[in-house]
């Protein structure tokens, strides 16, 4: 079942005076594919975080499936967490295990039986093409291999909403792409999903709806959209060519 979400007027203010959101009215349809875009620092991780309560709203509230998420108990926020899945952009898998043991621990962690684990693994890692790199420890992984192993984990405990922060942020052009189209899949399958990025490629590279922050604001917000011109980062400054900087022809 896909989850609803359902973020109205909320400004969260960290303690140190930032406003991270500034009234921020937003809702996602159950089995939509969100692109939050904007420039580094305007909120799109605060944004995410107020979904598995890691942060809860100065002002405002938040509904997941319907639950206002900064009123839960805290057994009630421990299911909630269950049934959201996170996938970041330094992977966060256990060094220490293997591939597999990666995914039927975290399915063991989040209440499934040992039975569940031992048939969901290999279809979590057959769906991401890393089977046979089960027995191999995330070090040993590429850095692509590595983020497809953190999307099967995630899409193996079959979540209702699936958030990405910057989930290409680390990974060459083509392994990003590849992650993109298992969130696609993912997505295809039933789930939410809900991806951070600054990254205009990816965005332009599947058409799906495109909501827009700045400054903690709503921006934008369009349904197949591509990045908008207007919120892309500055190039990295370069140093000016020889050519260009004696005057002559680039
Ligand atoms: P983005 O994900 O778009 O890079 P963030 O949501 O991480 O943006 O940050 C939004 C703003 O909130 C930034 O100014 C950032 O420095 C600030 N911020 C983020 N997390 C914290 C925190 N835990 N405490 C104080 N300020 C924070």
């Amino acid at each position: 079942m896909a989850a609803r979400v359902e973020i109205q007027n909320v400004t969260v203010m960290y303690p140190n005076g930032v406003r991270a959101l500034d009234d921020v009215t937003l809702t996602v349809e159950p089995g939509e594919f969100v692109f939050l875009v904007g420039p580094t620092g305007h909120g799109k991780s605060t944004l995410l975080k107020l979904l598995n309560r890691e942060e809860i709203p100065t002002r405002g509230r938040v509904l997941v499936s319907g639950w206002d998420v900064a009123a839960l108990s805290p057994r009630r926020v421990a299911y909630l967490r269950r049934r959201v899945a996170m996938v970041f952009q330094d992977f966060r898998l256990l060094p220490n295990r293997t591939a597999w043991e990666n995914i039927t621990f975290a399915l063991r962690v989040t209440g499934k039986s040992h039975r569940v684990a031992l048939r969901r693994a290999p279809e979590a890692l057959a769906q991401v093409g890393l089977l046979d790199k089960a027995d191999d420890y995330p070090p040993e992984l590429s850095a692509g291999e590595q983020q497809r192993l953190a999307i099967a984990r995630a899409a193996a405990a079959q979540p209702e909403l699936l958030i990405a922060d910057e989930p290409t942020g680390s990974l060459d052009p083509h392994s990003s792409a590849q992650v993109l189209r298992l969130l696609a899949d993912i997505n295809a399958d039933g789930t939410t999903v809900i991806v951070a990025t600054h990254d205009p490629v990816i965005v332009n590279s599947l058409r799906r709806r495109v909501v827009a922050l700045r400054k903690g604001r709503v921006v934008s917000d369009l349904r197949e959209g591509g990045y908008p011109a207007d919120l892309l980062e500055p190039a990295p400054s370069r140093t000016p060519r020889r050519a260009e900087a004696e005057g002559g022809e680039p």
